[in-house]
């Protein structure tokens, strides 16, 4: 009952990255993530969460306020990641086919108890909480460029001091 789809995708990501944080990356599922994988999410600090069909019953966003809440990285950065982007919709009536035609009975089910939203329903967008864009090349590049325009300048410094004869290839005159 633990591996859901979602706890199975972040955990395969995490071990293809080598990394537990996945603040660049984007978890998409049929159906809307329930509470358990949202708080997995967070905890991943997935940068975007897509989805086609709601879940107004049991998701971790229509229902539950696990994937757009606020407090969660306020109180507790150190667990939590700021809420992700969410799309919602997309692909809605594909996915409600690829249902139906699975299993038929189960869909009629699910629709008569208003467990999945509808297709028709319009697509949704949150946008994700701002976040520090924090990349290791960038910190580098930025730790490193004092130190290169020191050593470059050393380098120009060096080549104007010692004349290049010796490399020339013209004979001198
Ligand atoms: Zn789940």
């Amino acid at each position: 009952m633990t591996r859901h789809a979602e706890l199975v995708a972040l955990s395969a990501a995490q071990k293809v990255l080598k990394r537990k944080r996945l603040q660049d990356c984007t978890l998409y599922s049929t159906v809307e993530p329930c509470p358990m994988c949202s708080f997995a999410s967070r905890e991943a600090r997935i940068g975007r969460v897509v989805f086609a069909l709601s879940s107004p019953v049991m998701g971790g966003y229509s229902k539950w306020d696990v994937l757009k809440d606020d407090d969660l990285s306020n109180k507790l950065p150190e667990v939590f990641g700021p809420p992700p982007e969410i799309v919602s919709g997309l692909l809605a009536a594909q996915a409600e086919q690829v249902w139906s035609q699975w299993n038929p009975l189960a869909w009629r089910f699910i629709k008569r108890r208003g467990c999945f939203g509808s297709a028709a329903d319009l697509s949704e967008r949150y946008a994700a909480a701002p976040r520090r864009i924090l990349s290791w090349a960038a910190l580098t590049a930025f730790l490193a460029a004092p130190a290169l325009a020191v050593s470059k300048a050393f380098l120009r410094s060096r080549a104007d001091s010692k004349p290049m004869t010796k490399f020339d290839s013209q004979p001198d005159s």
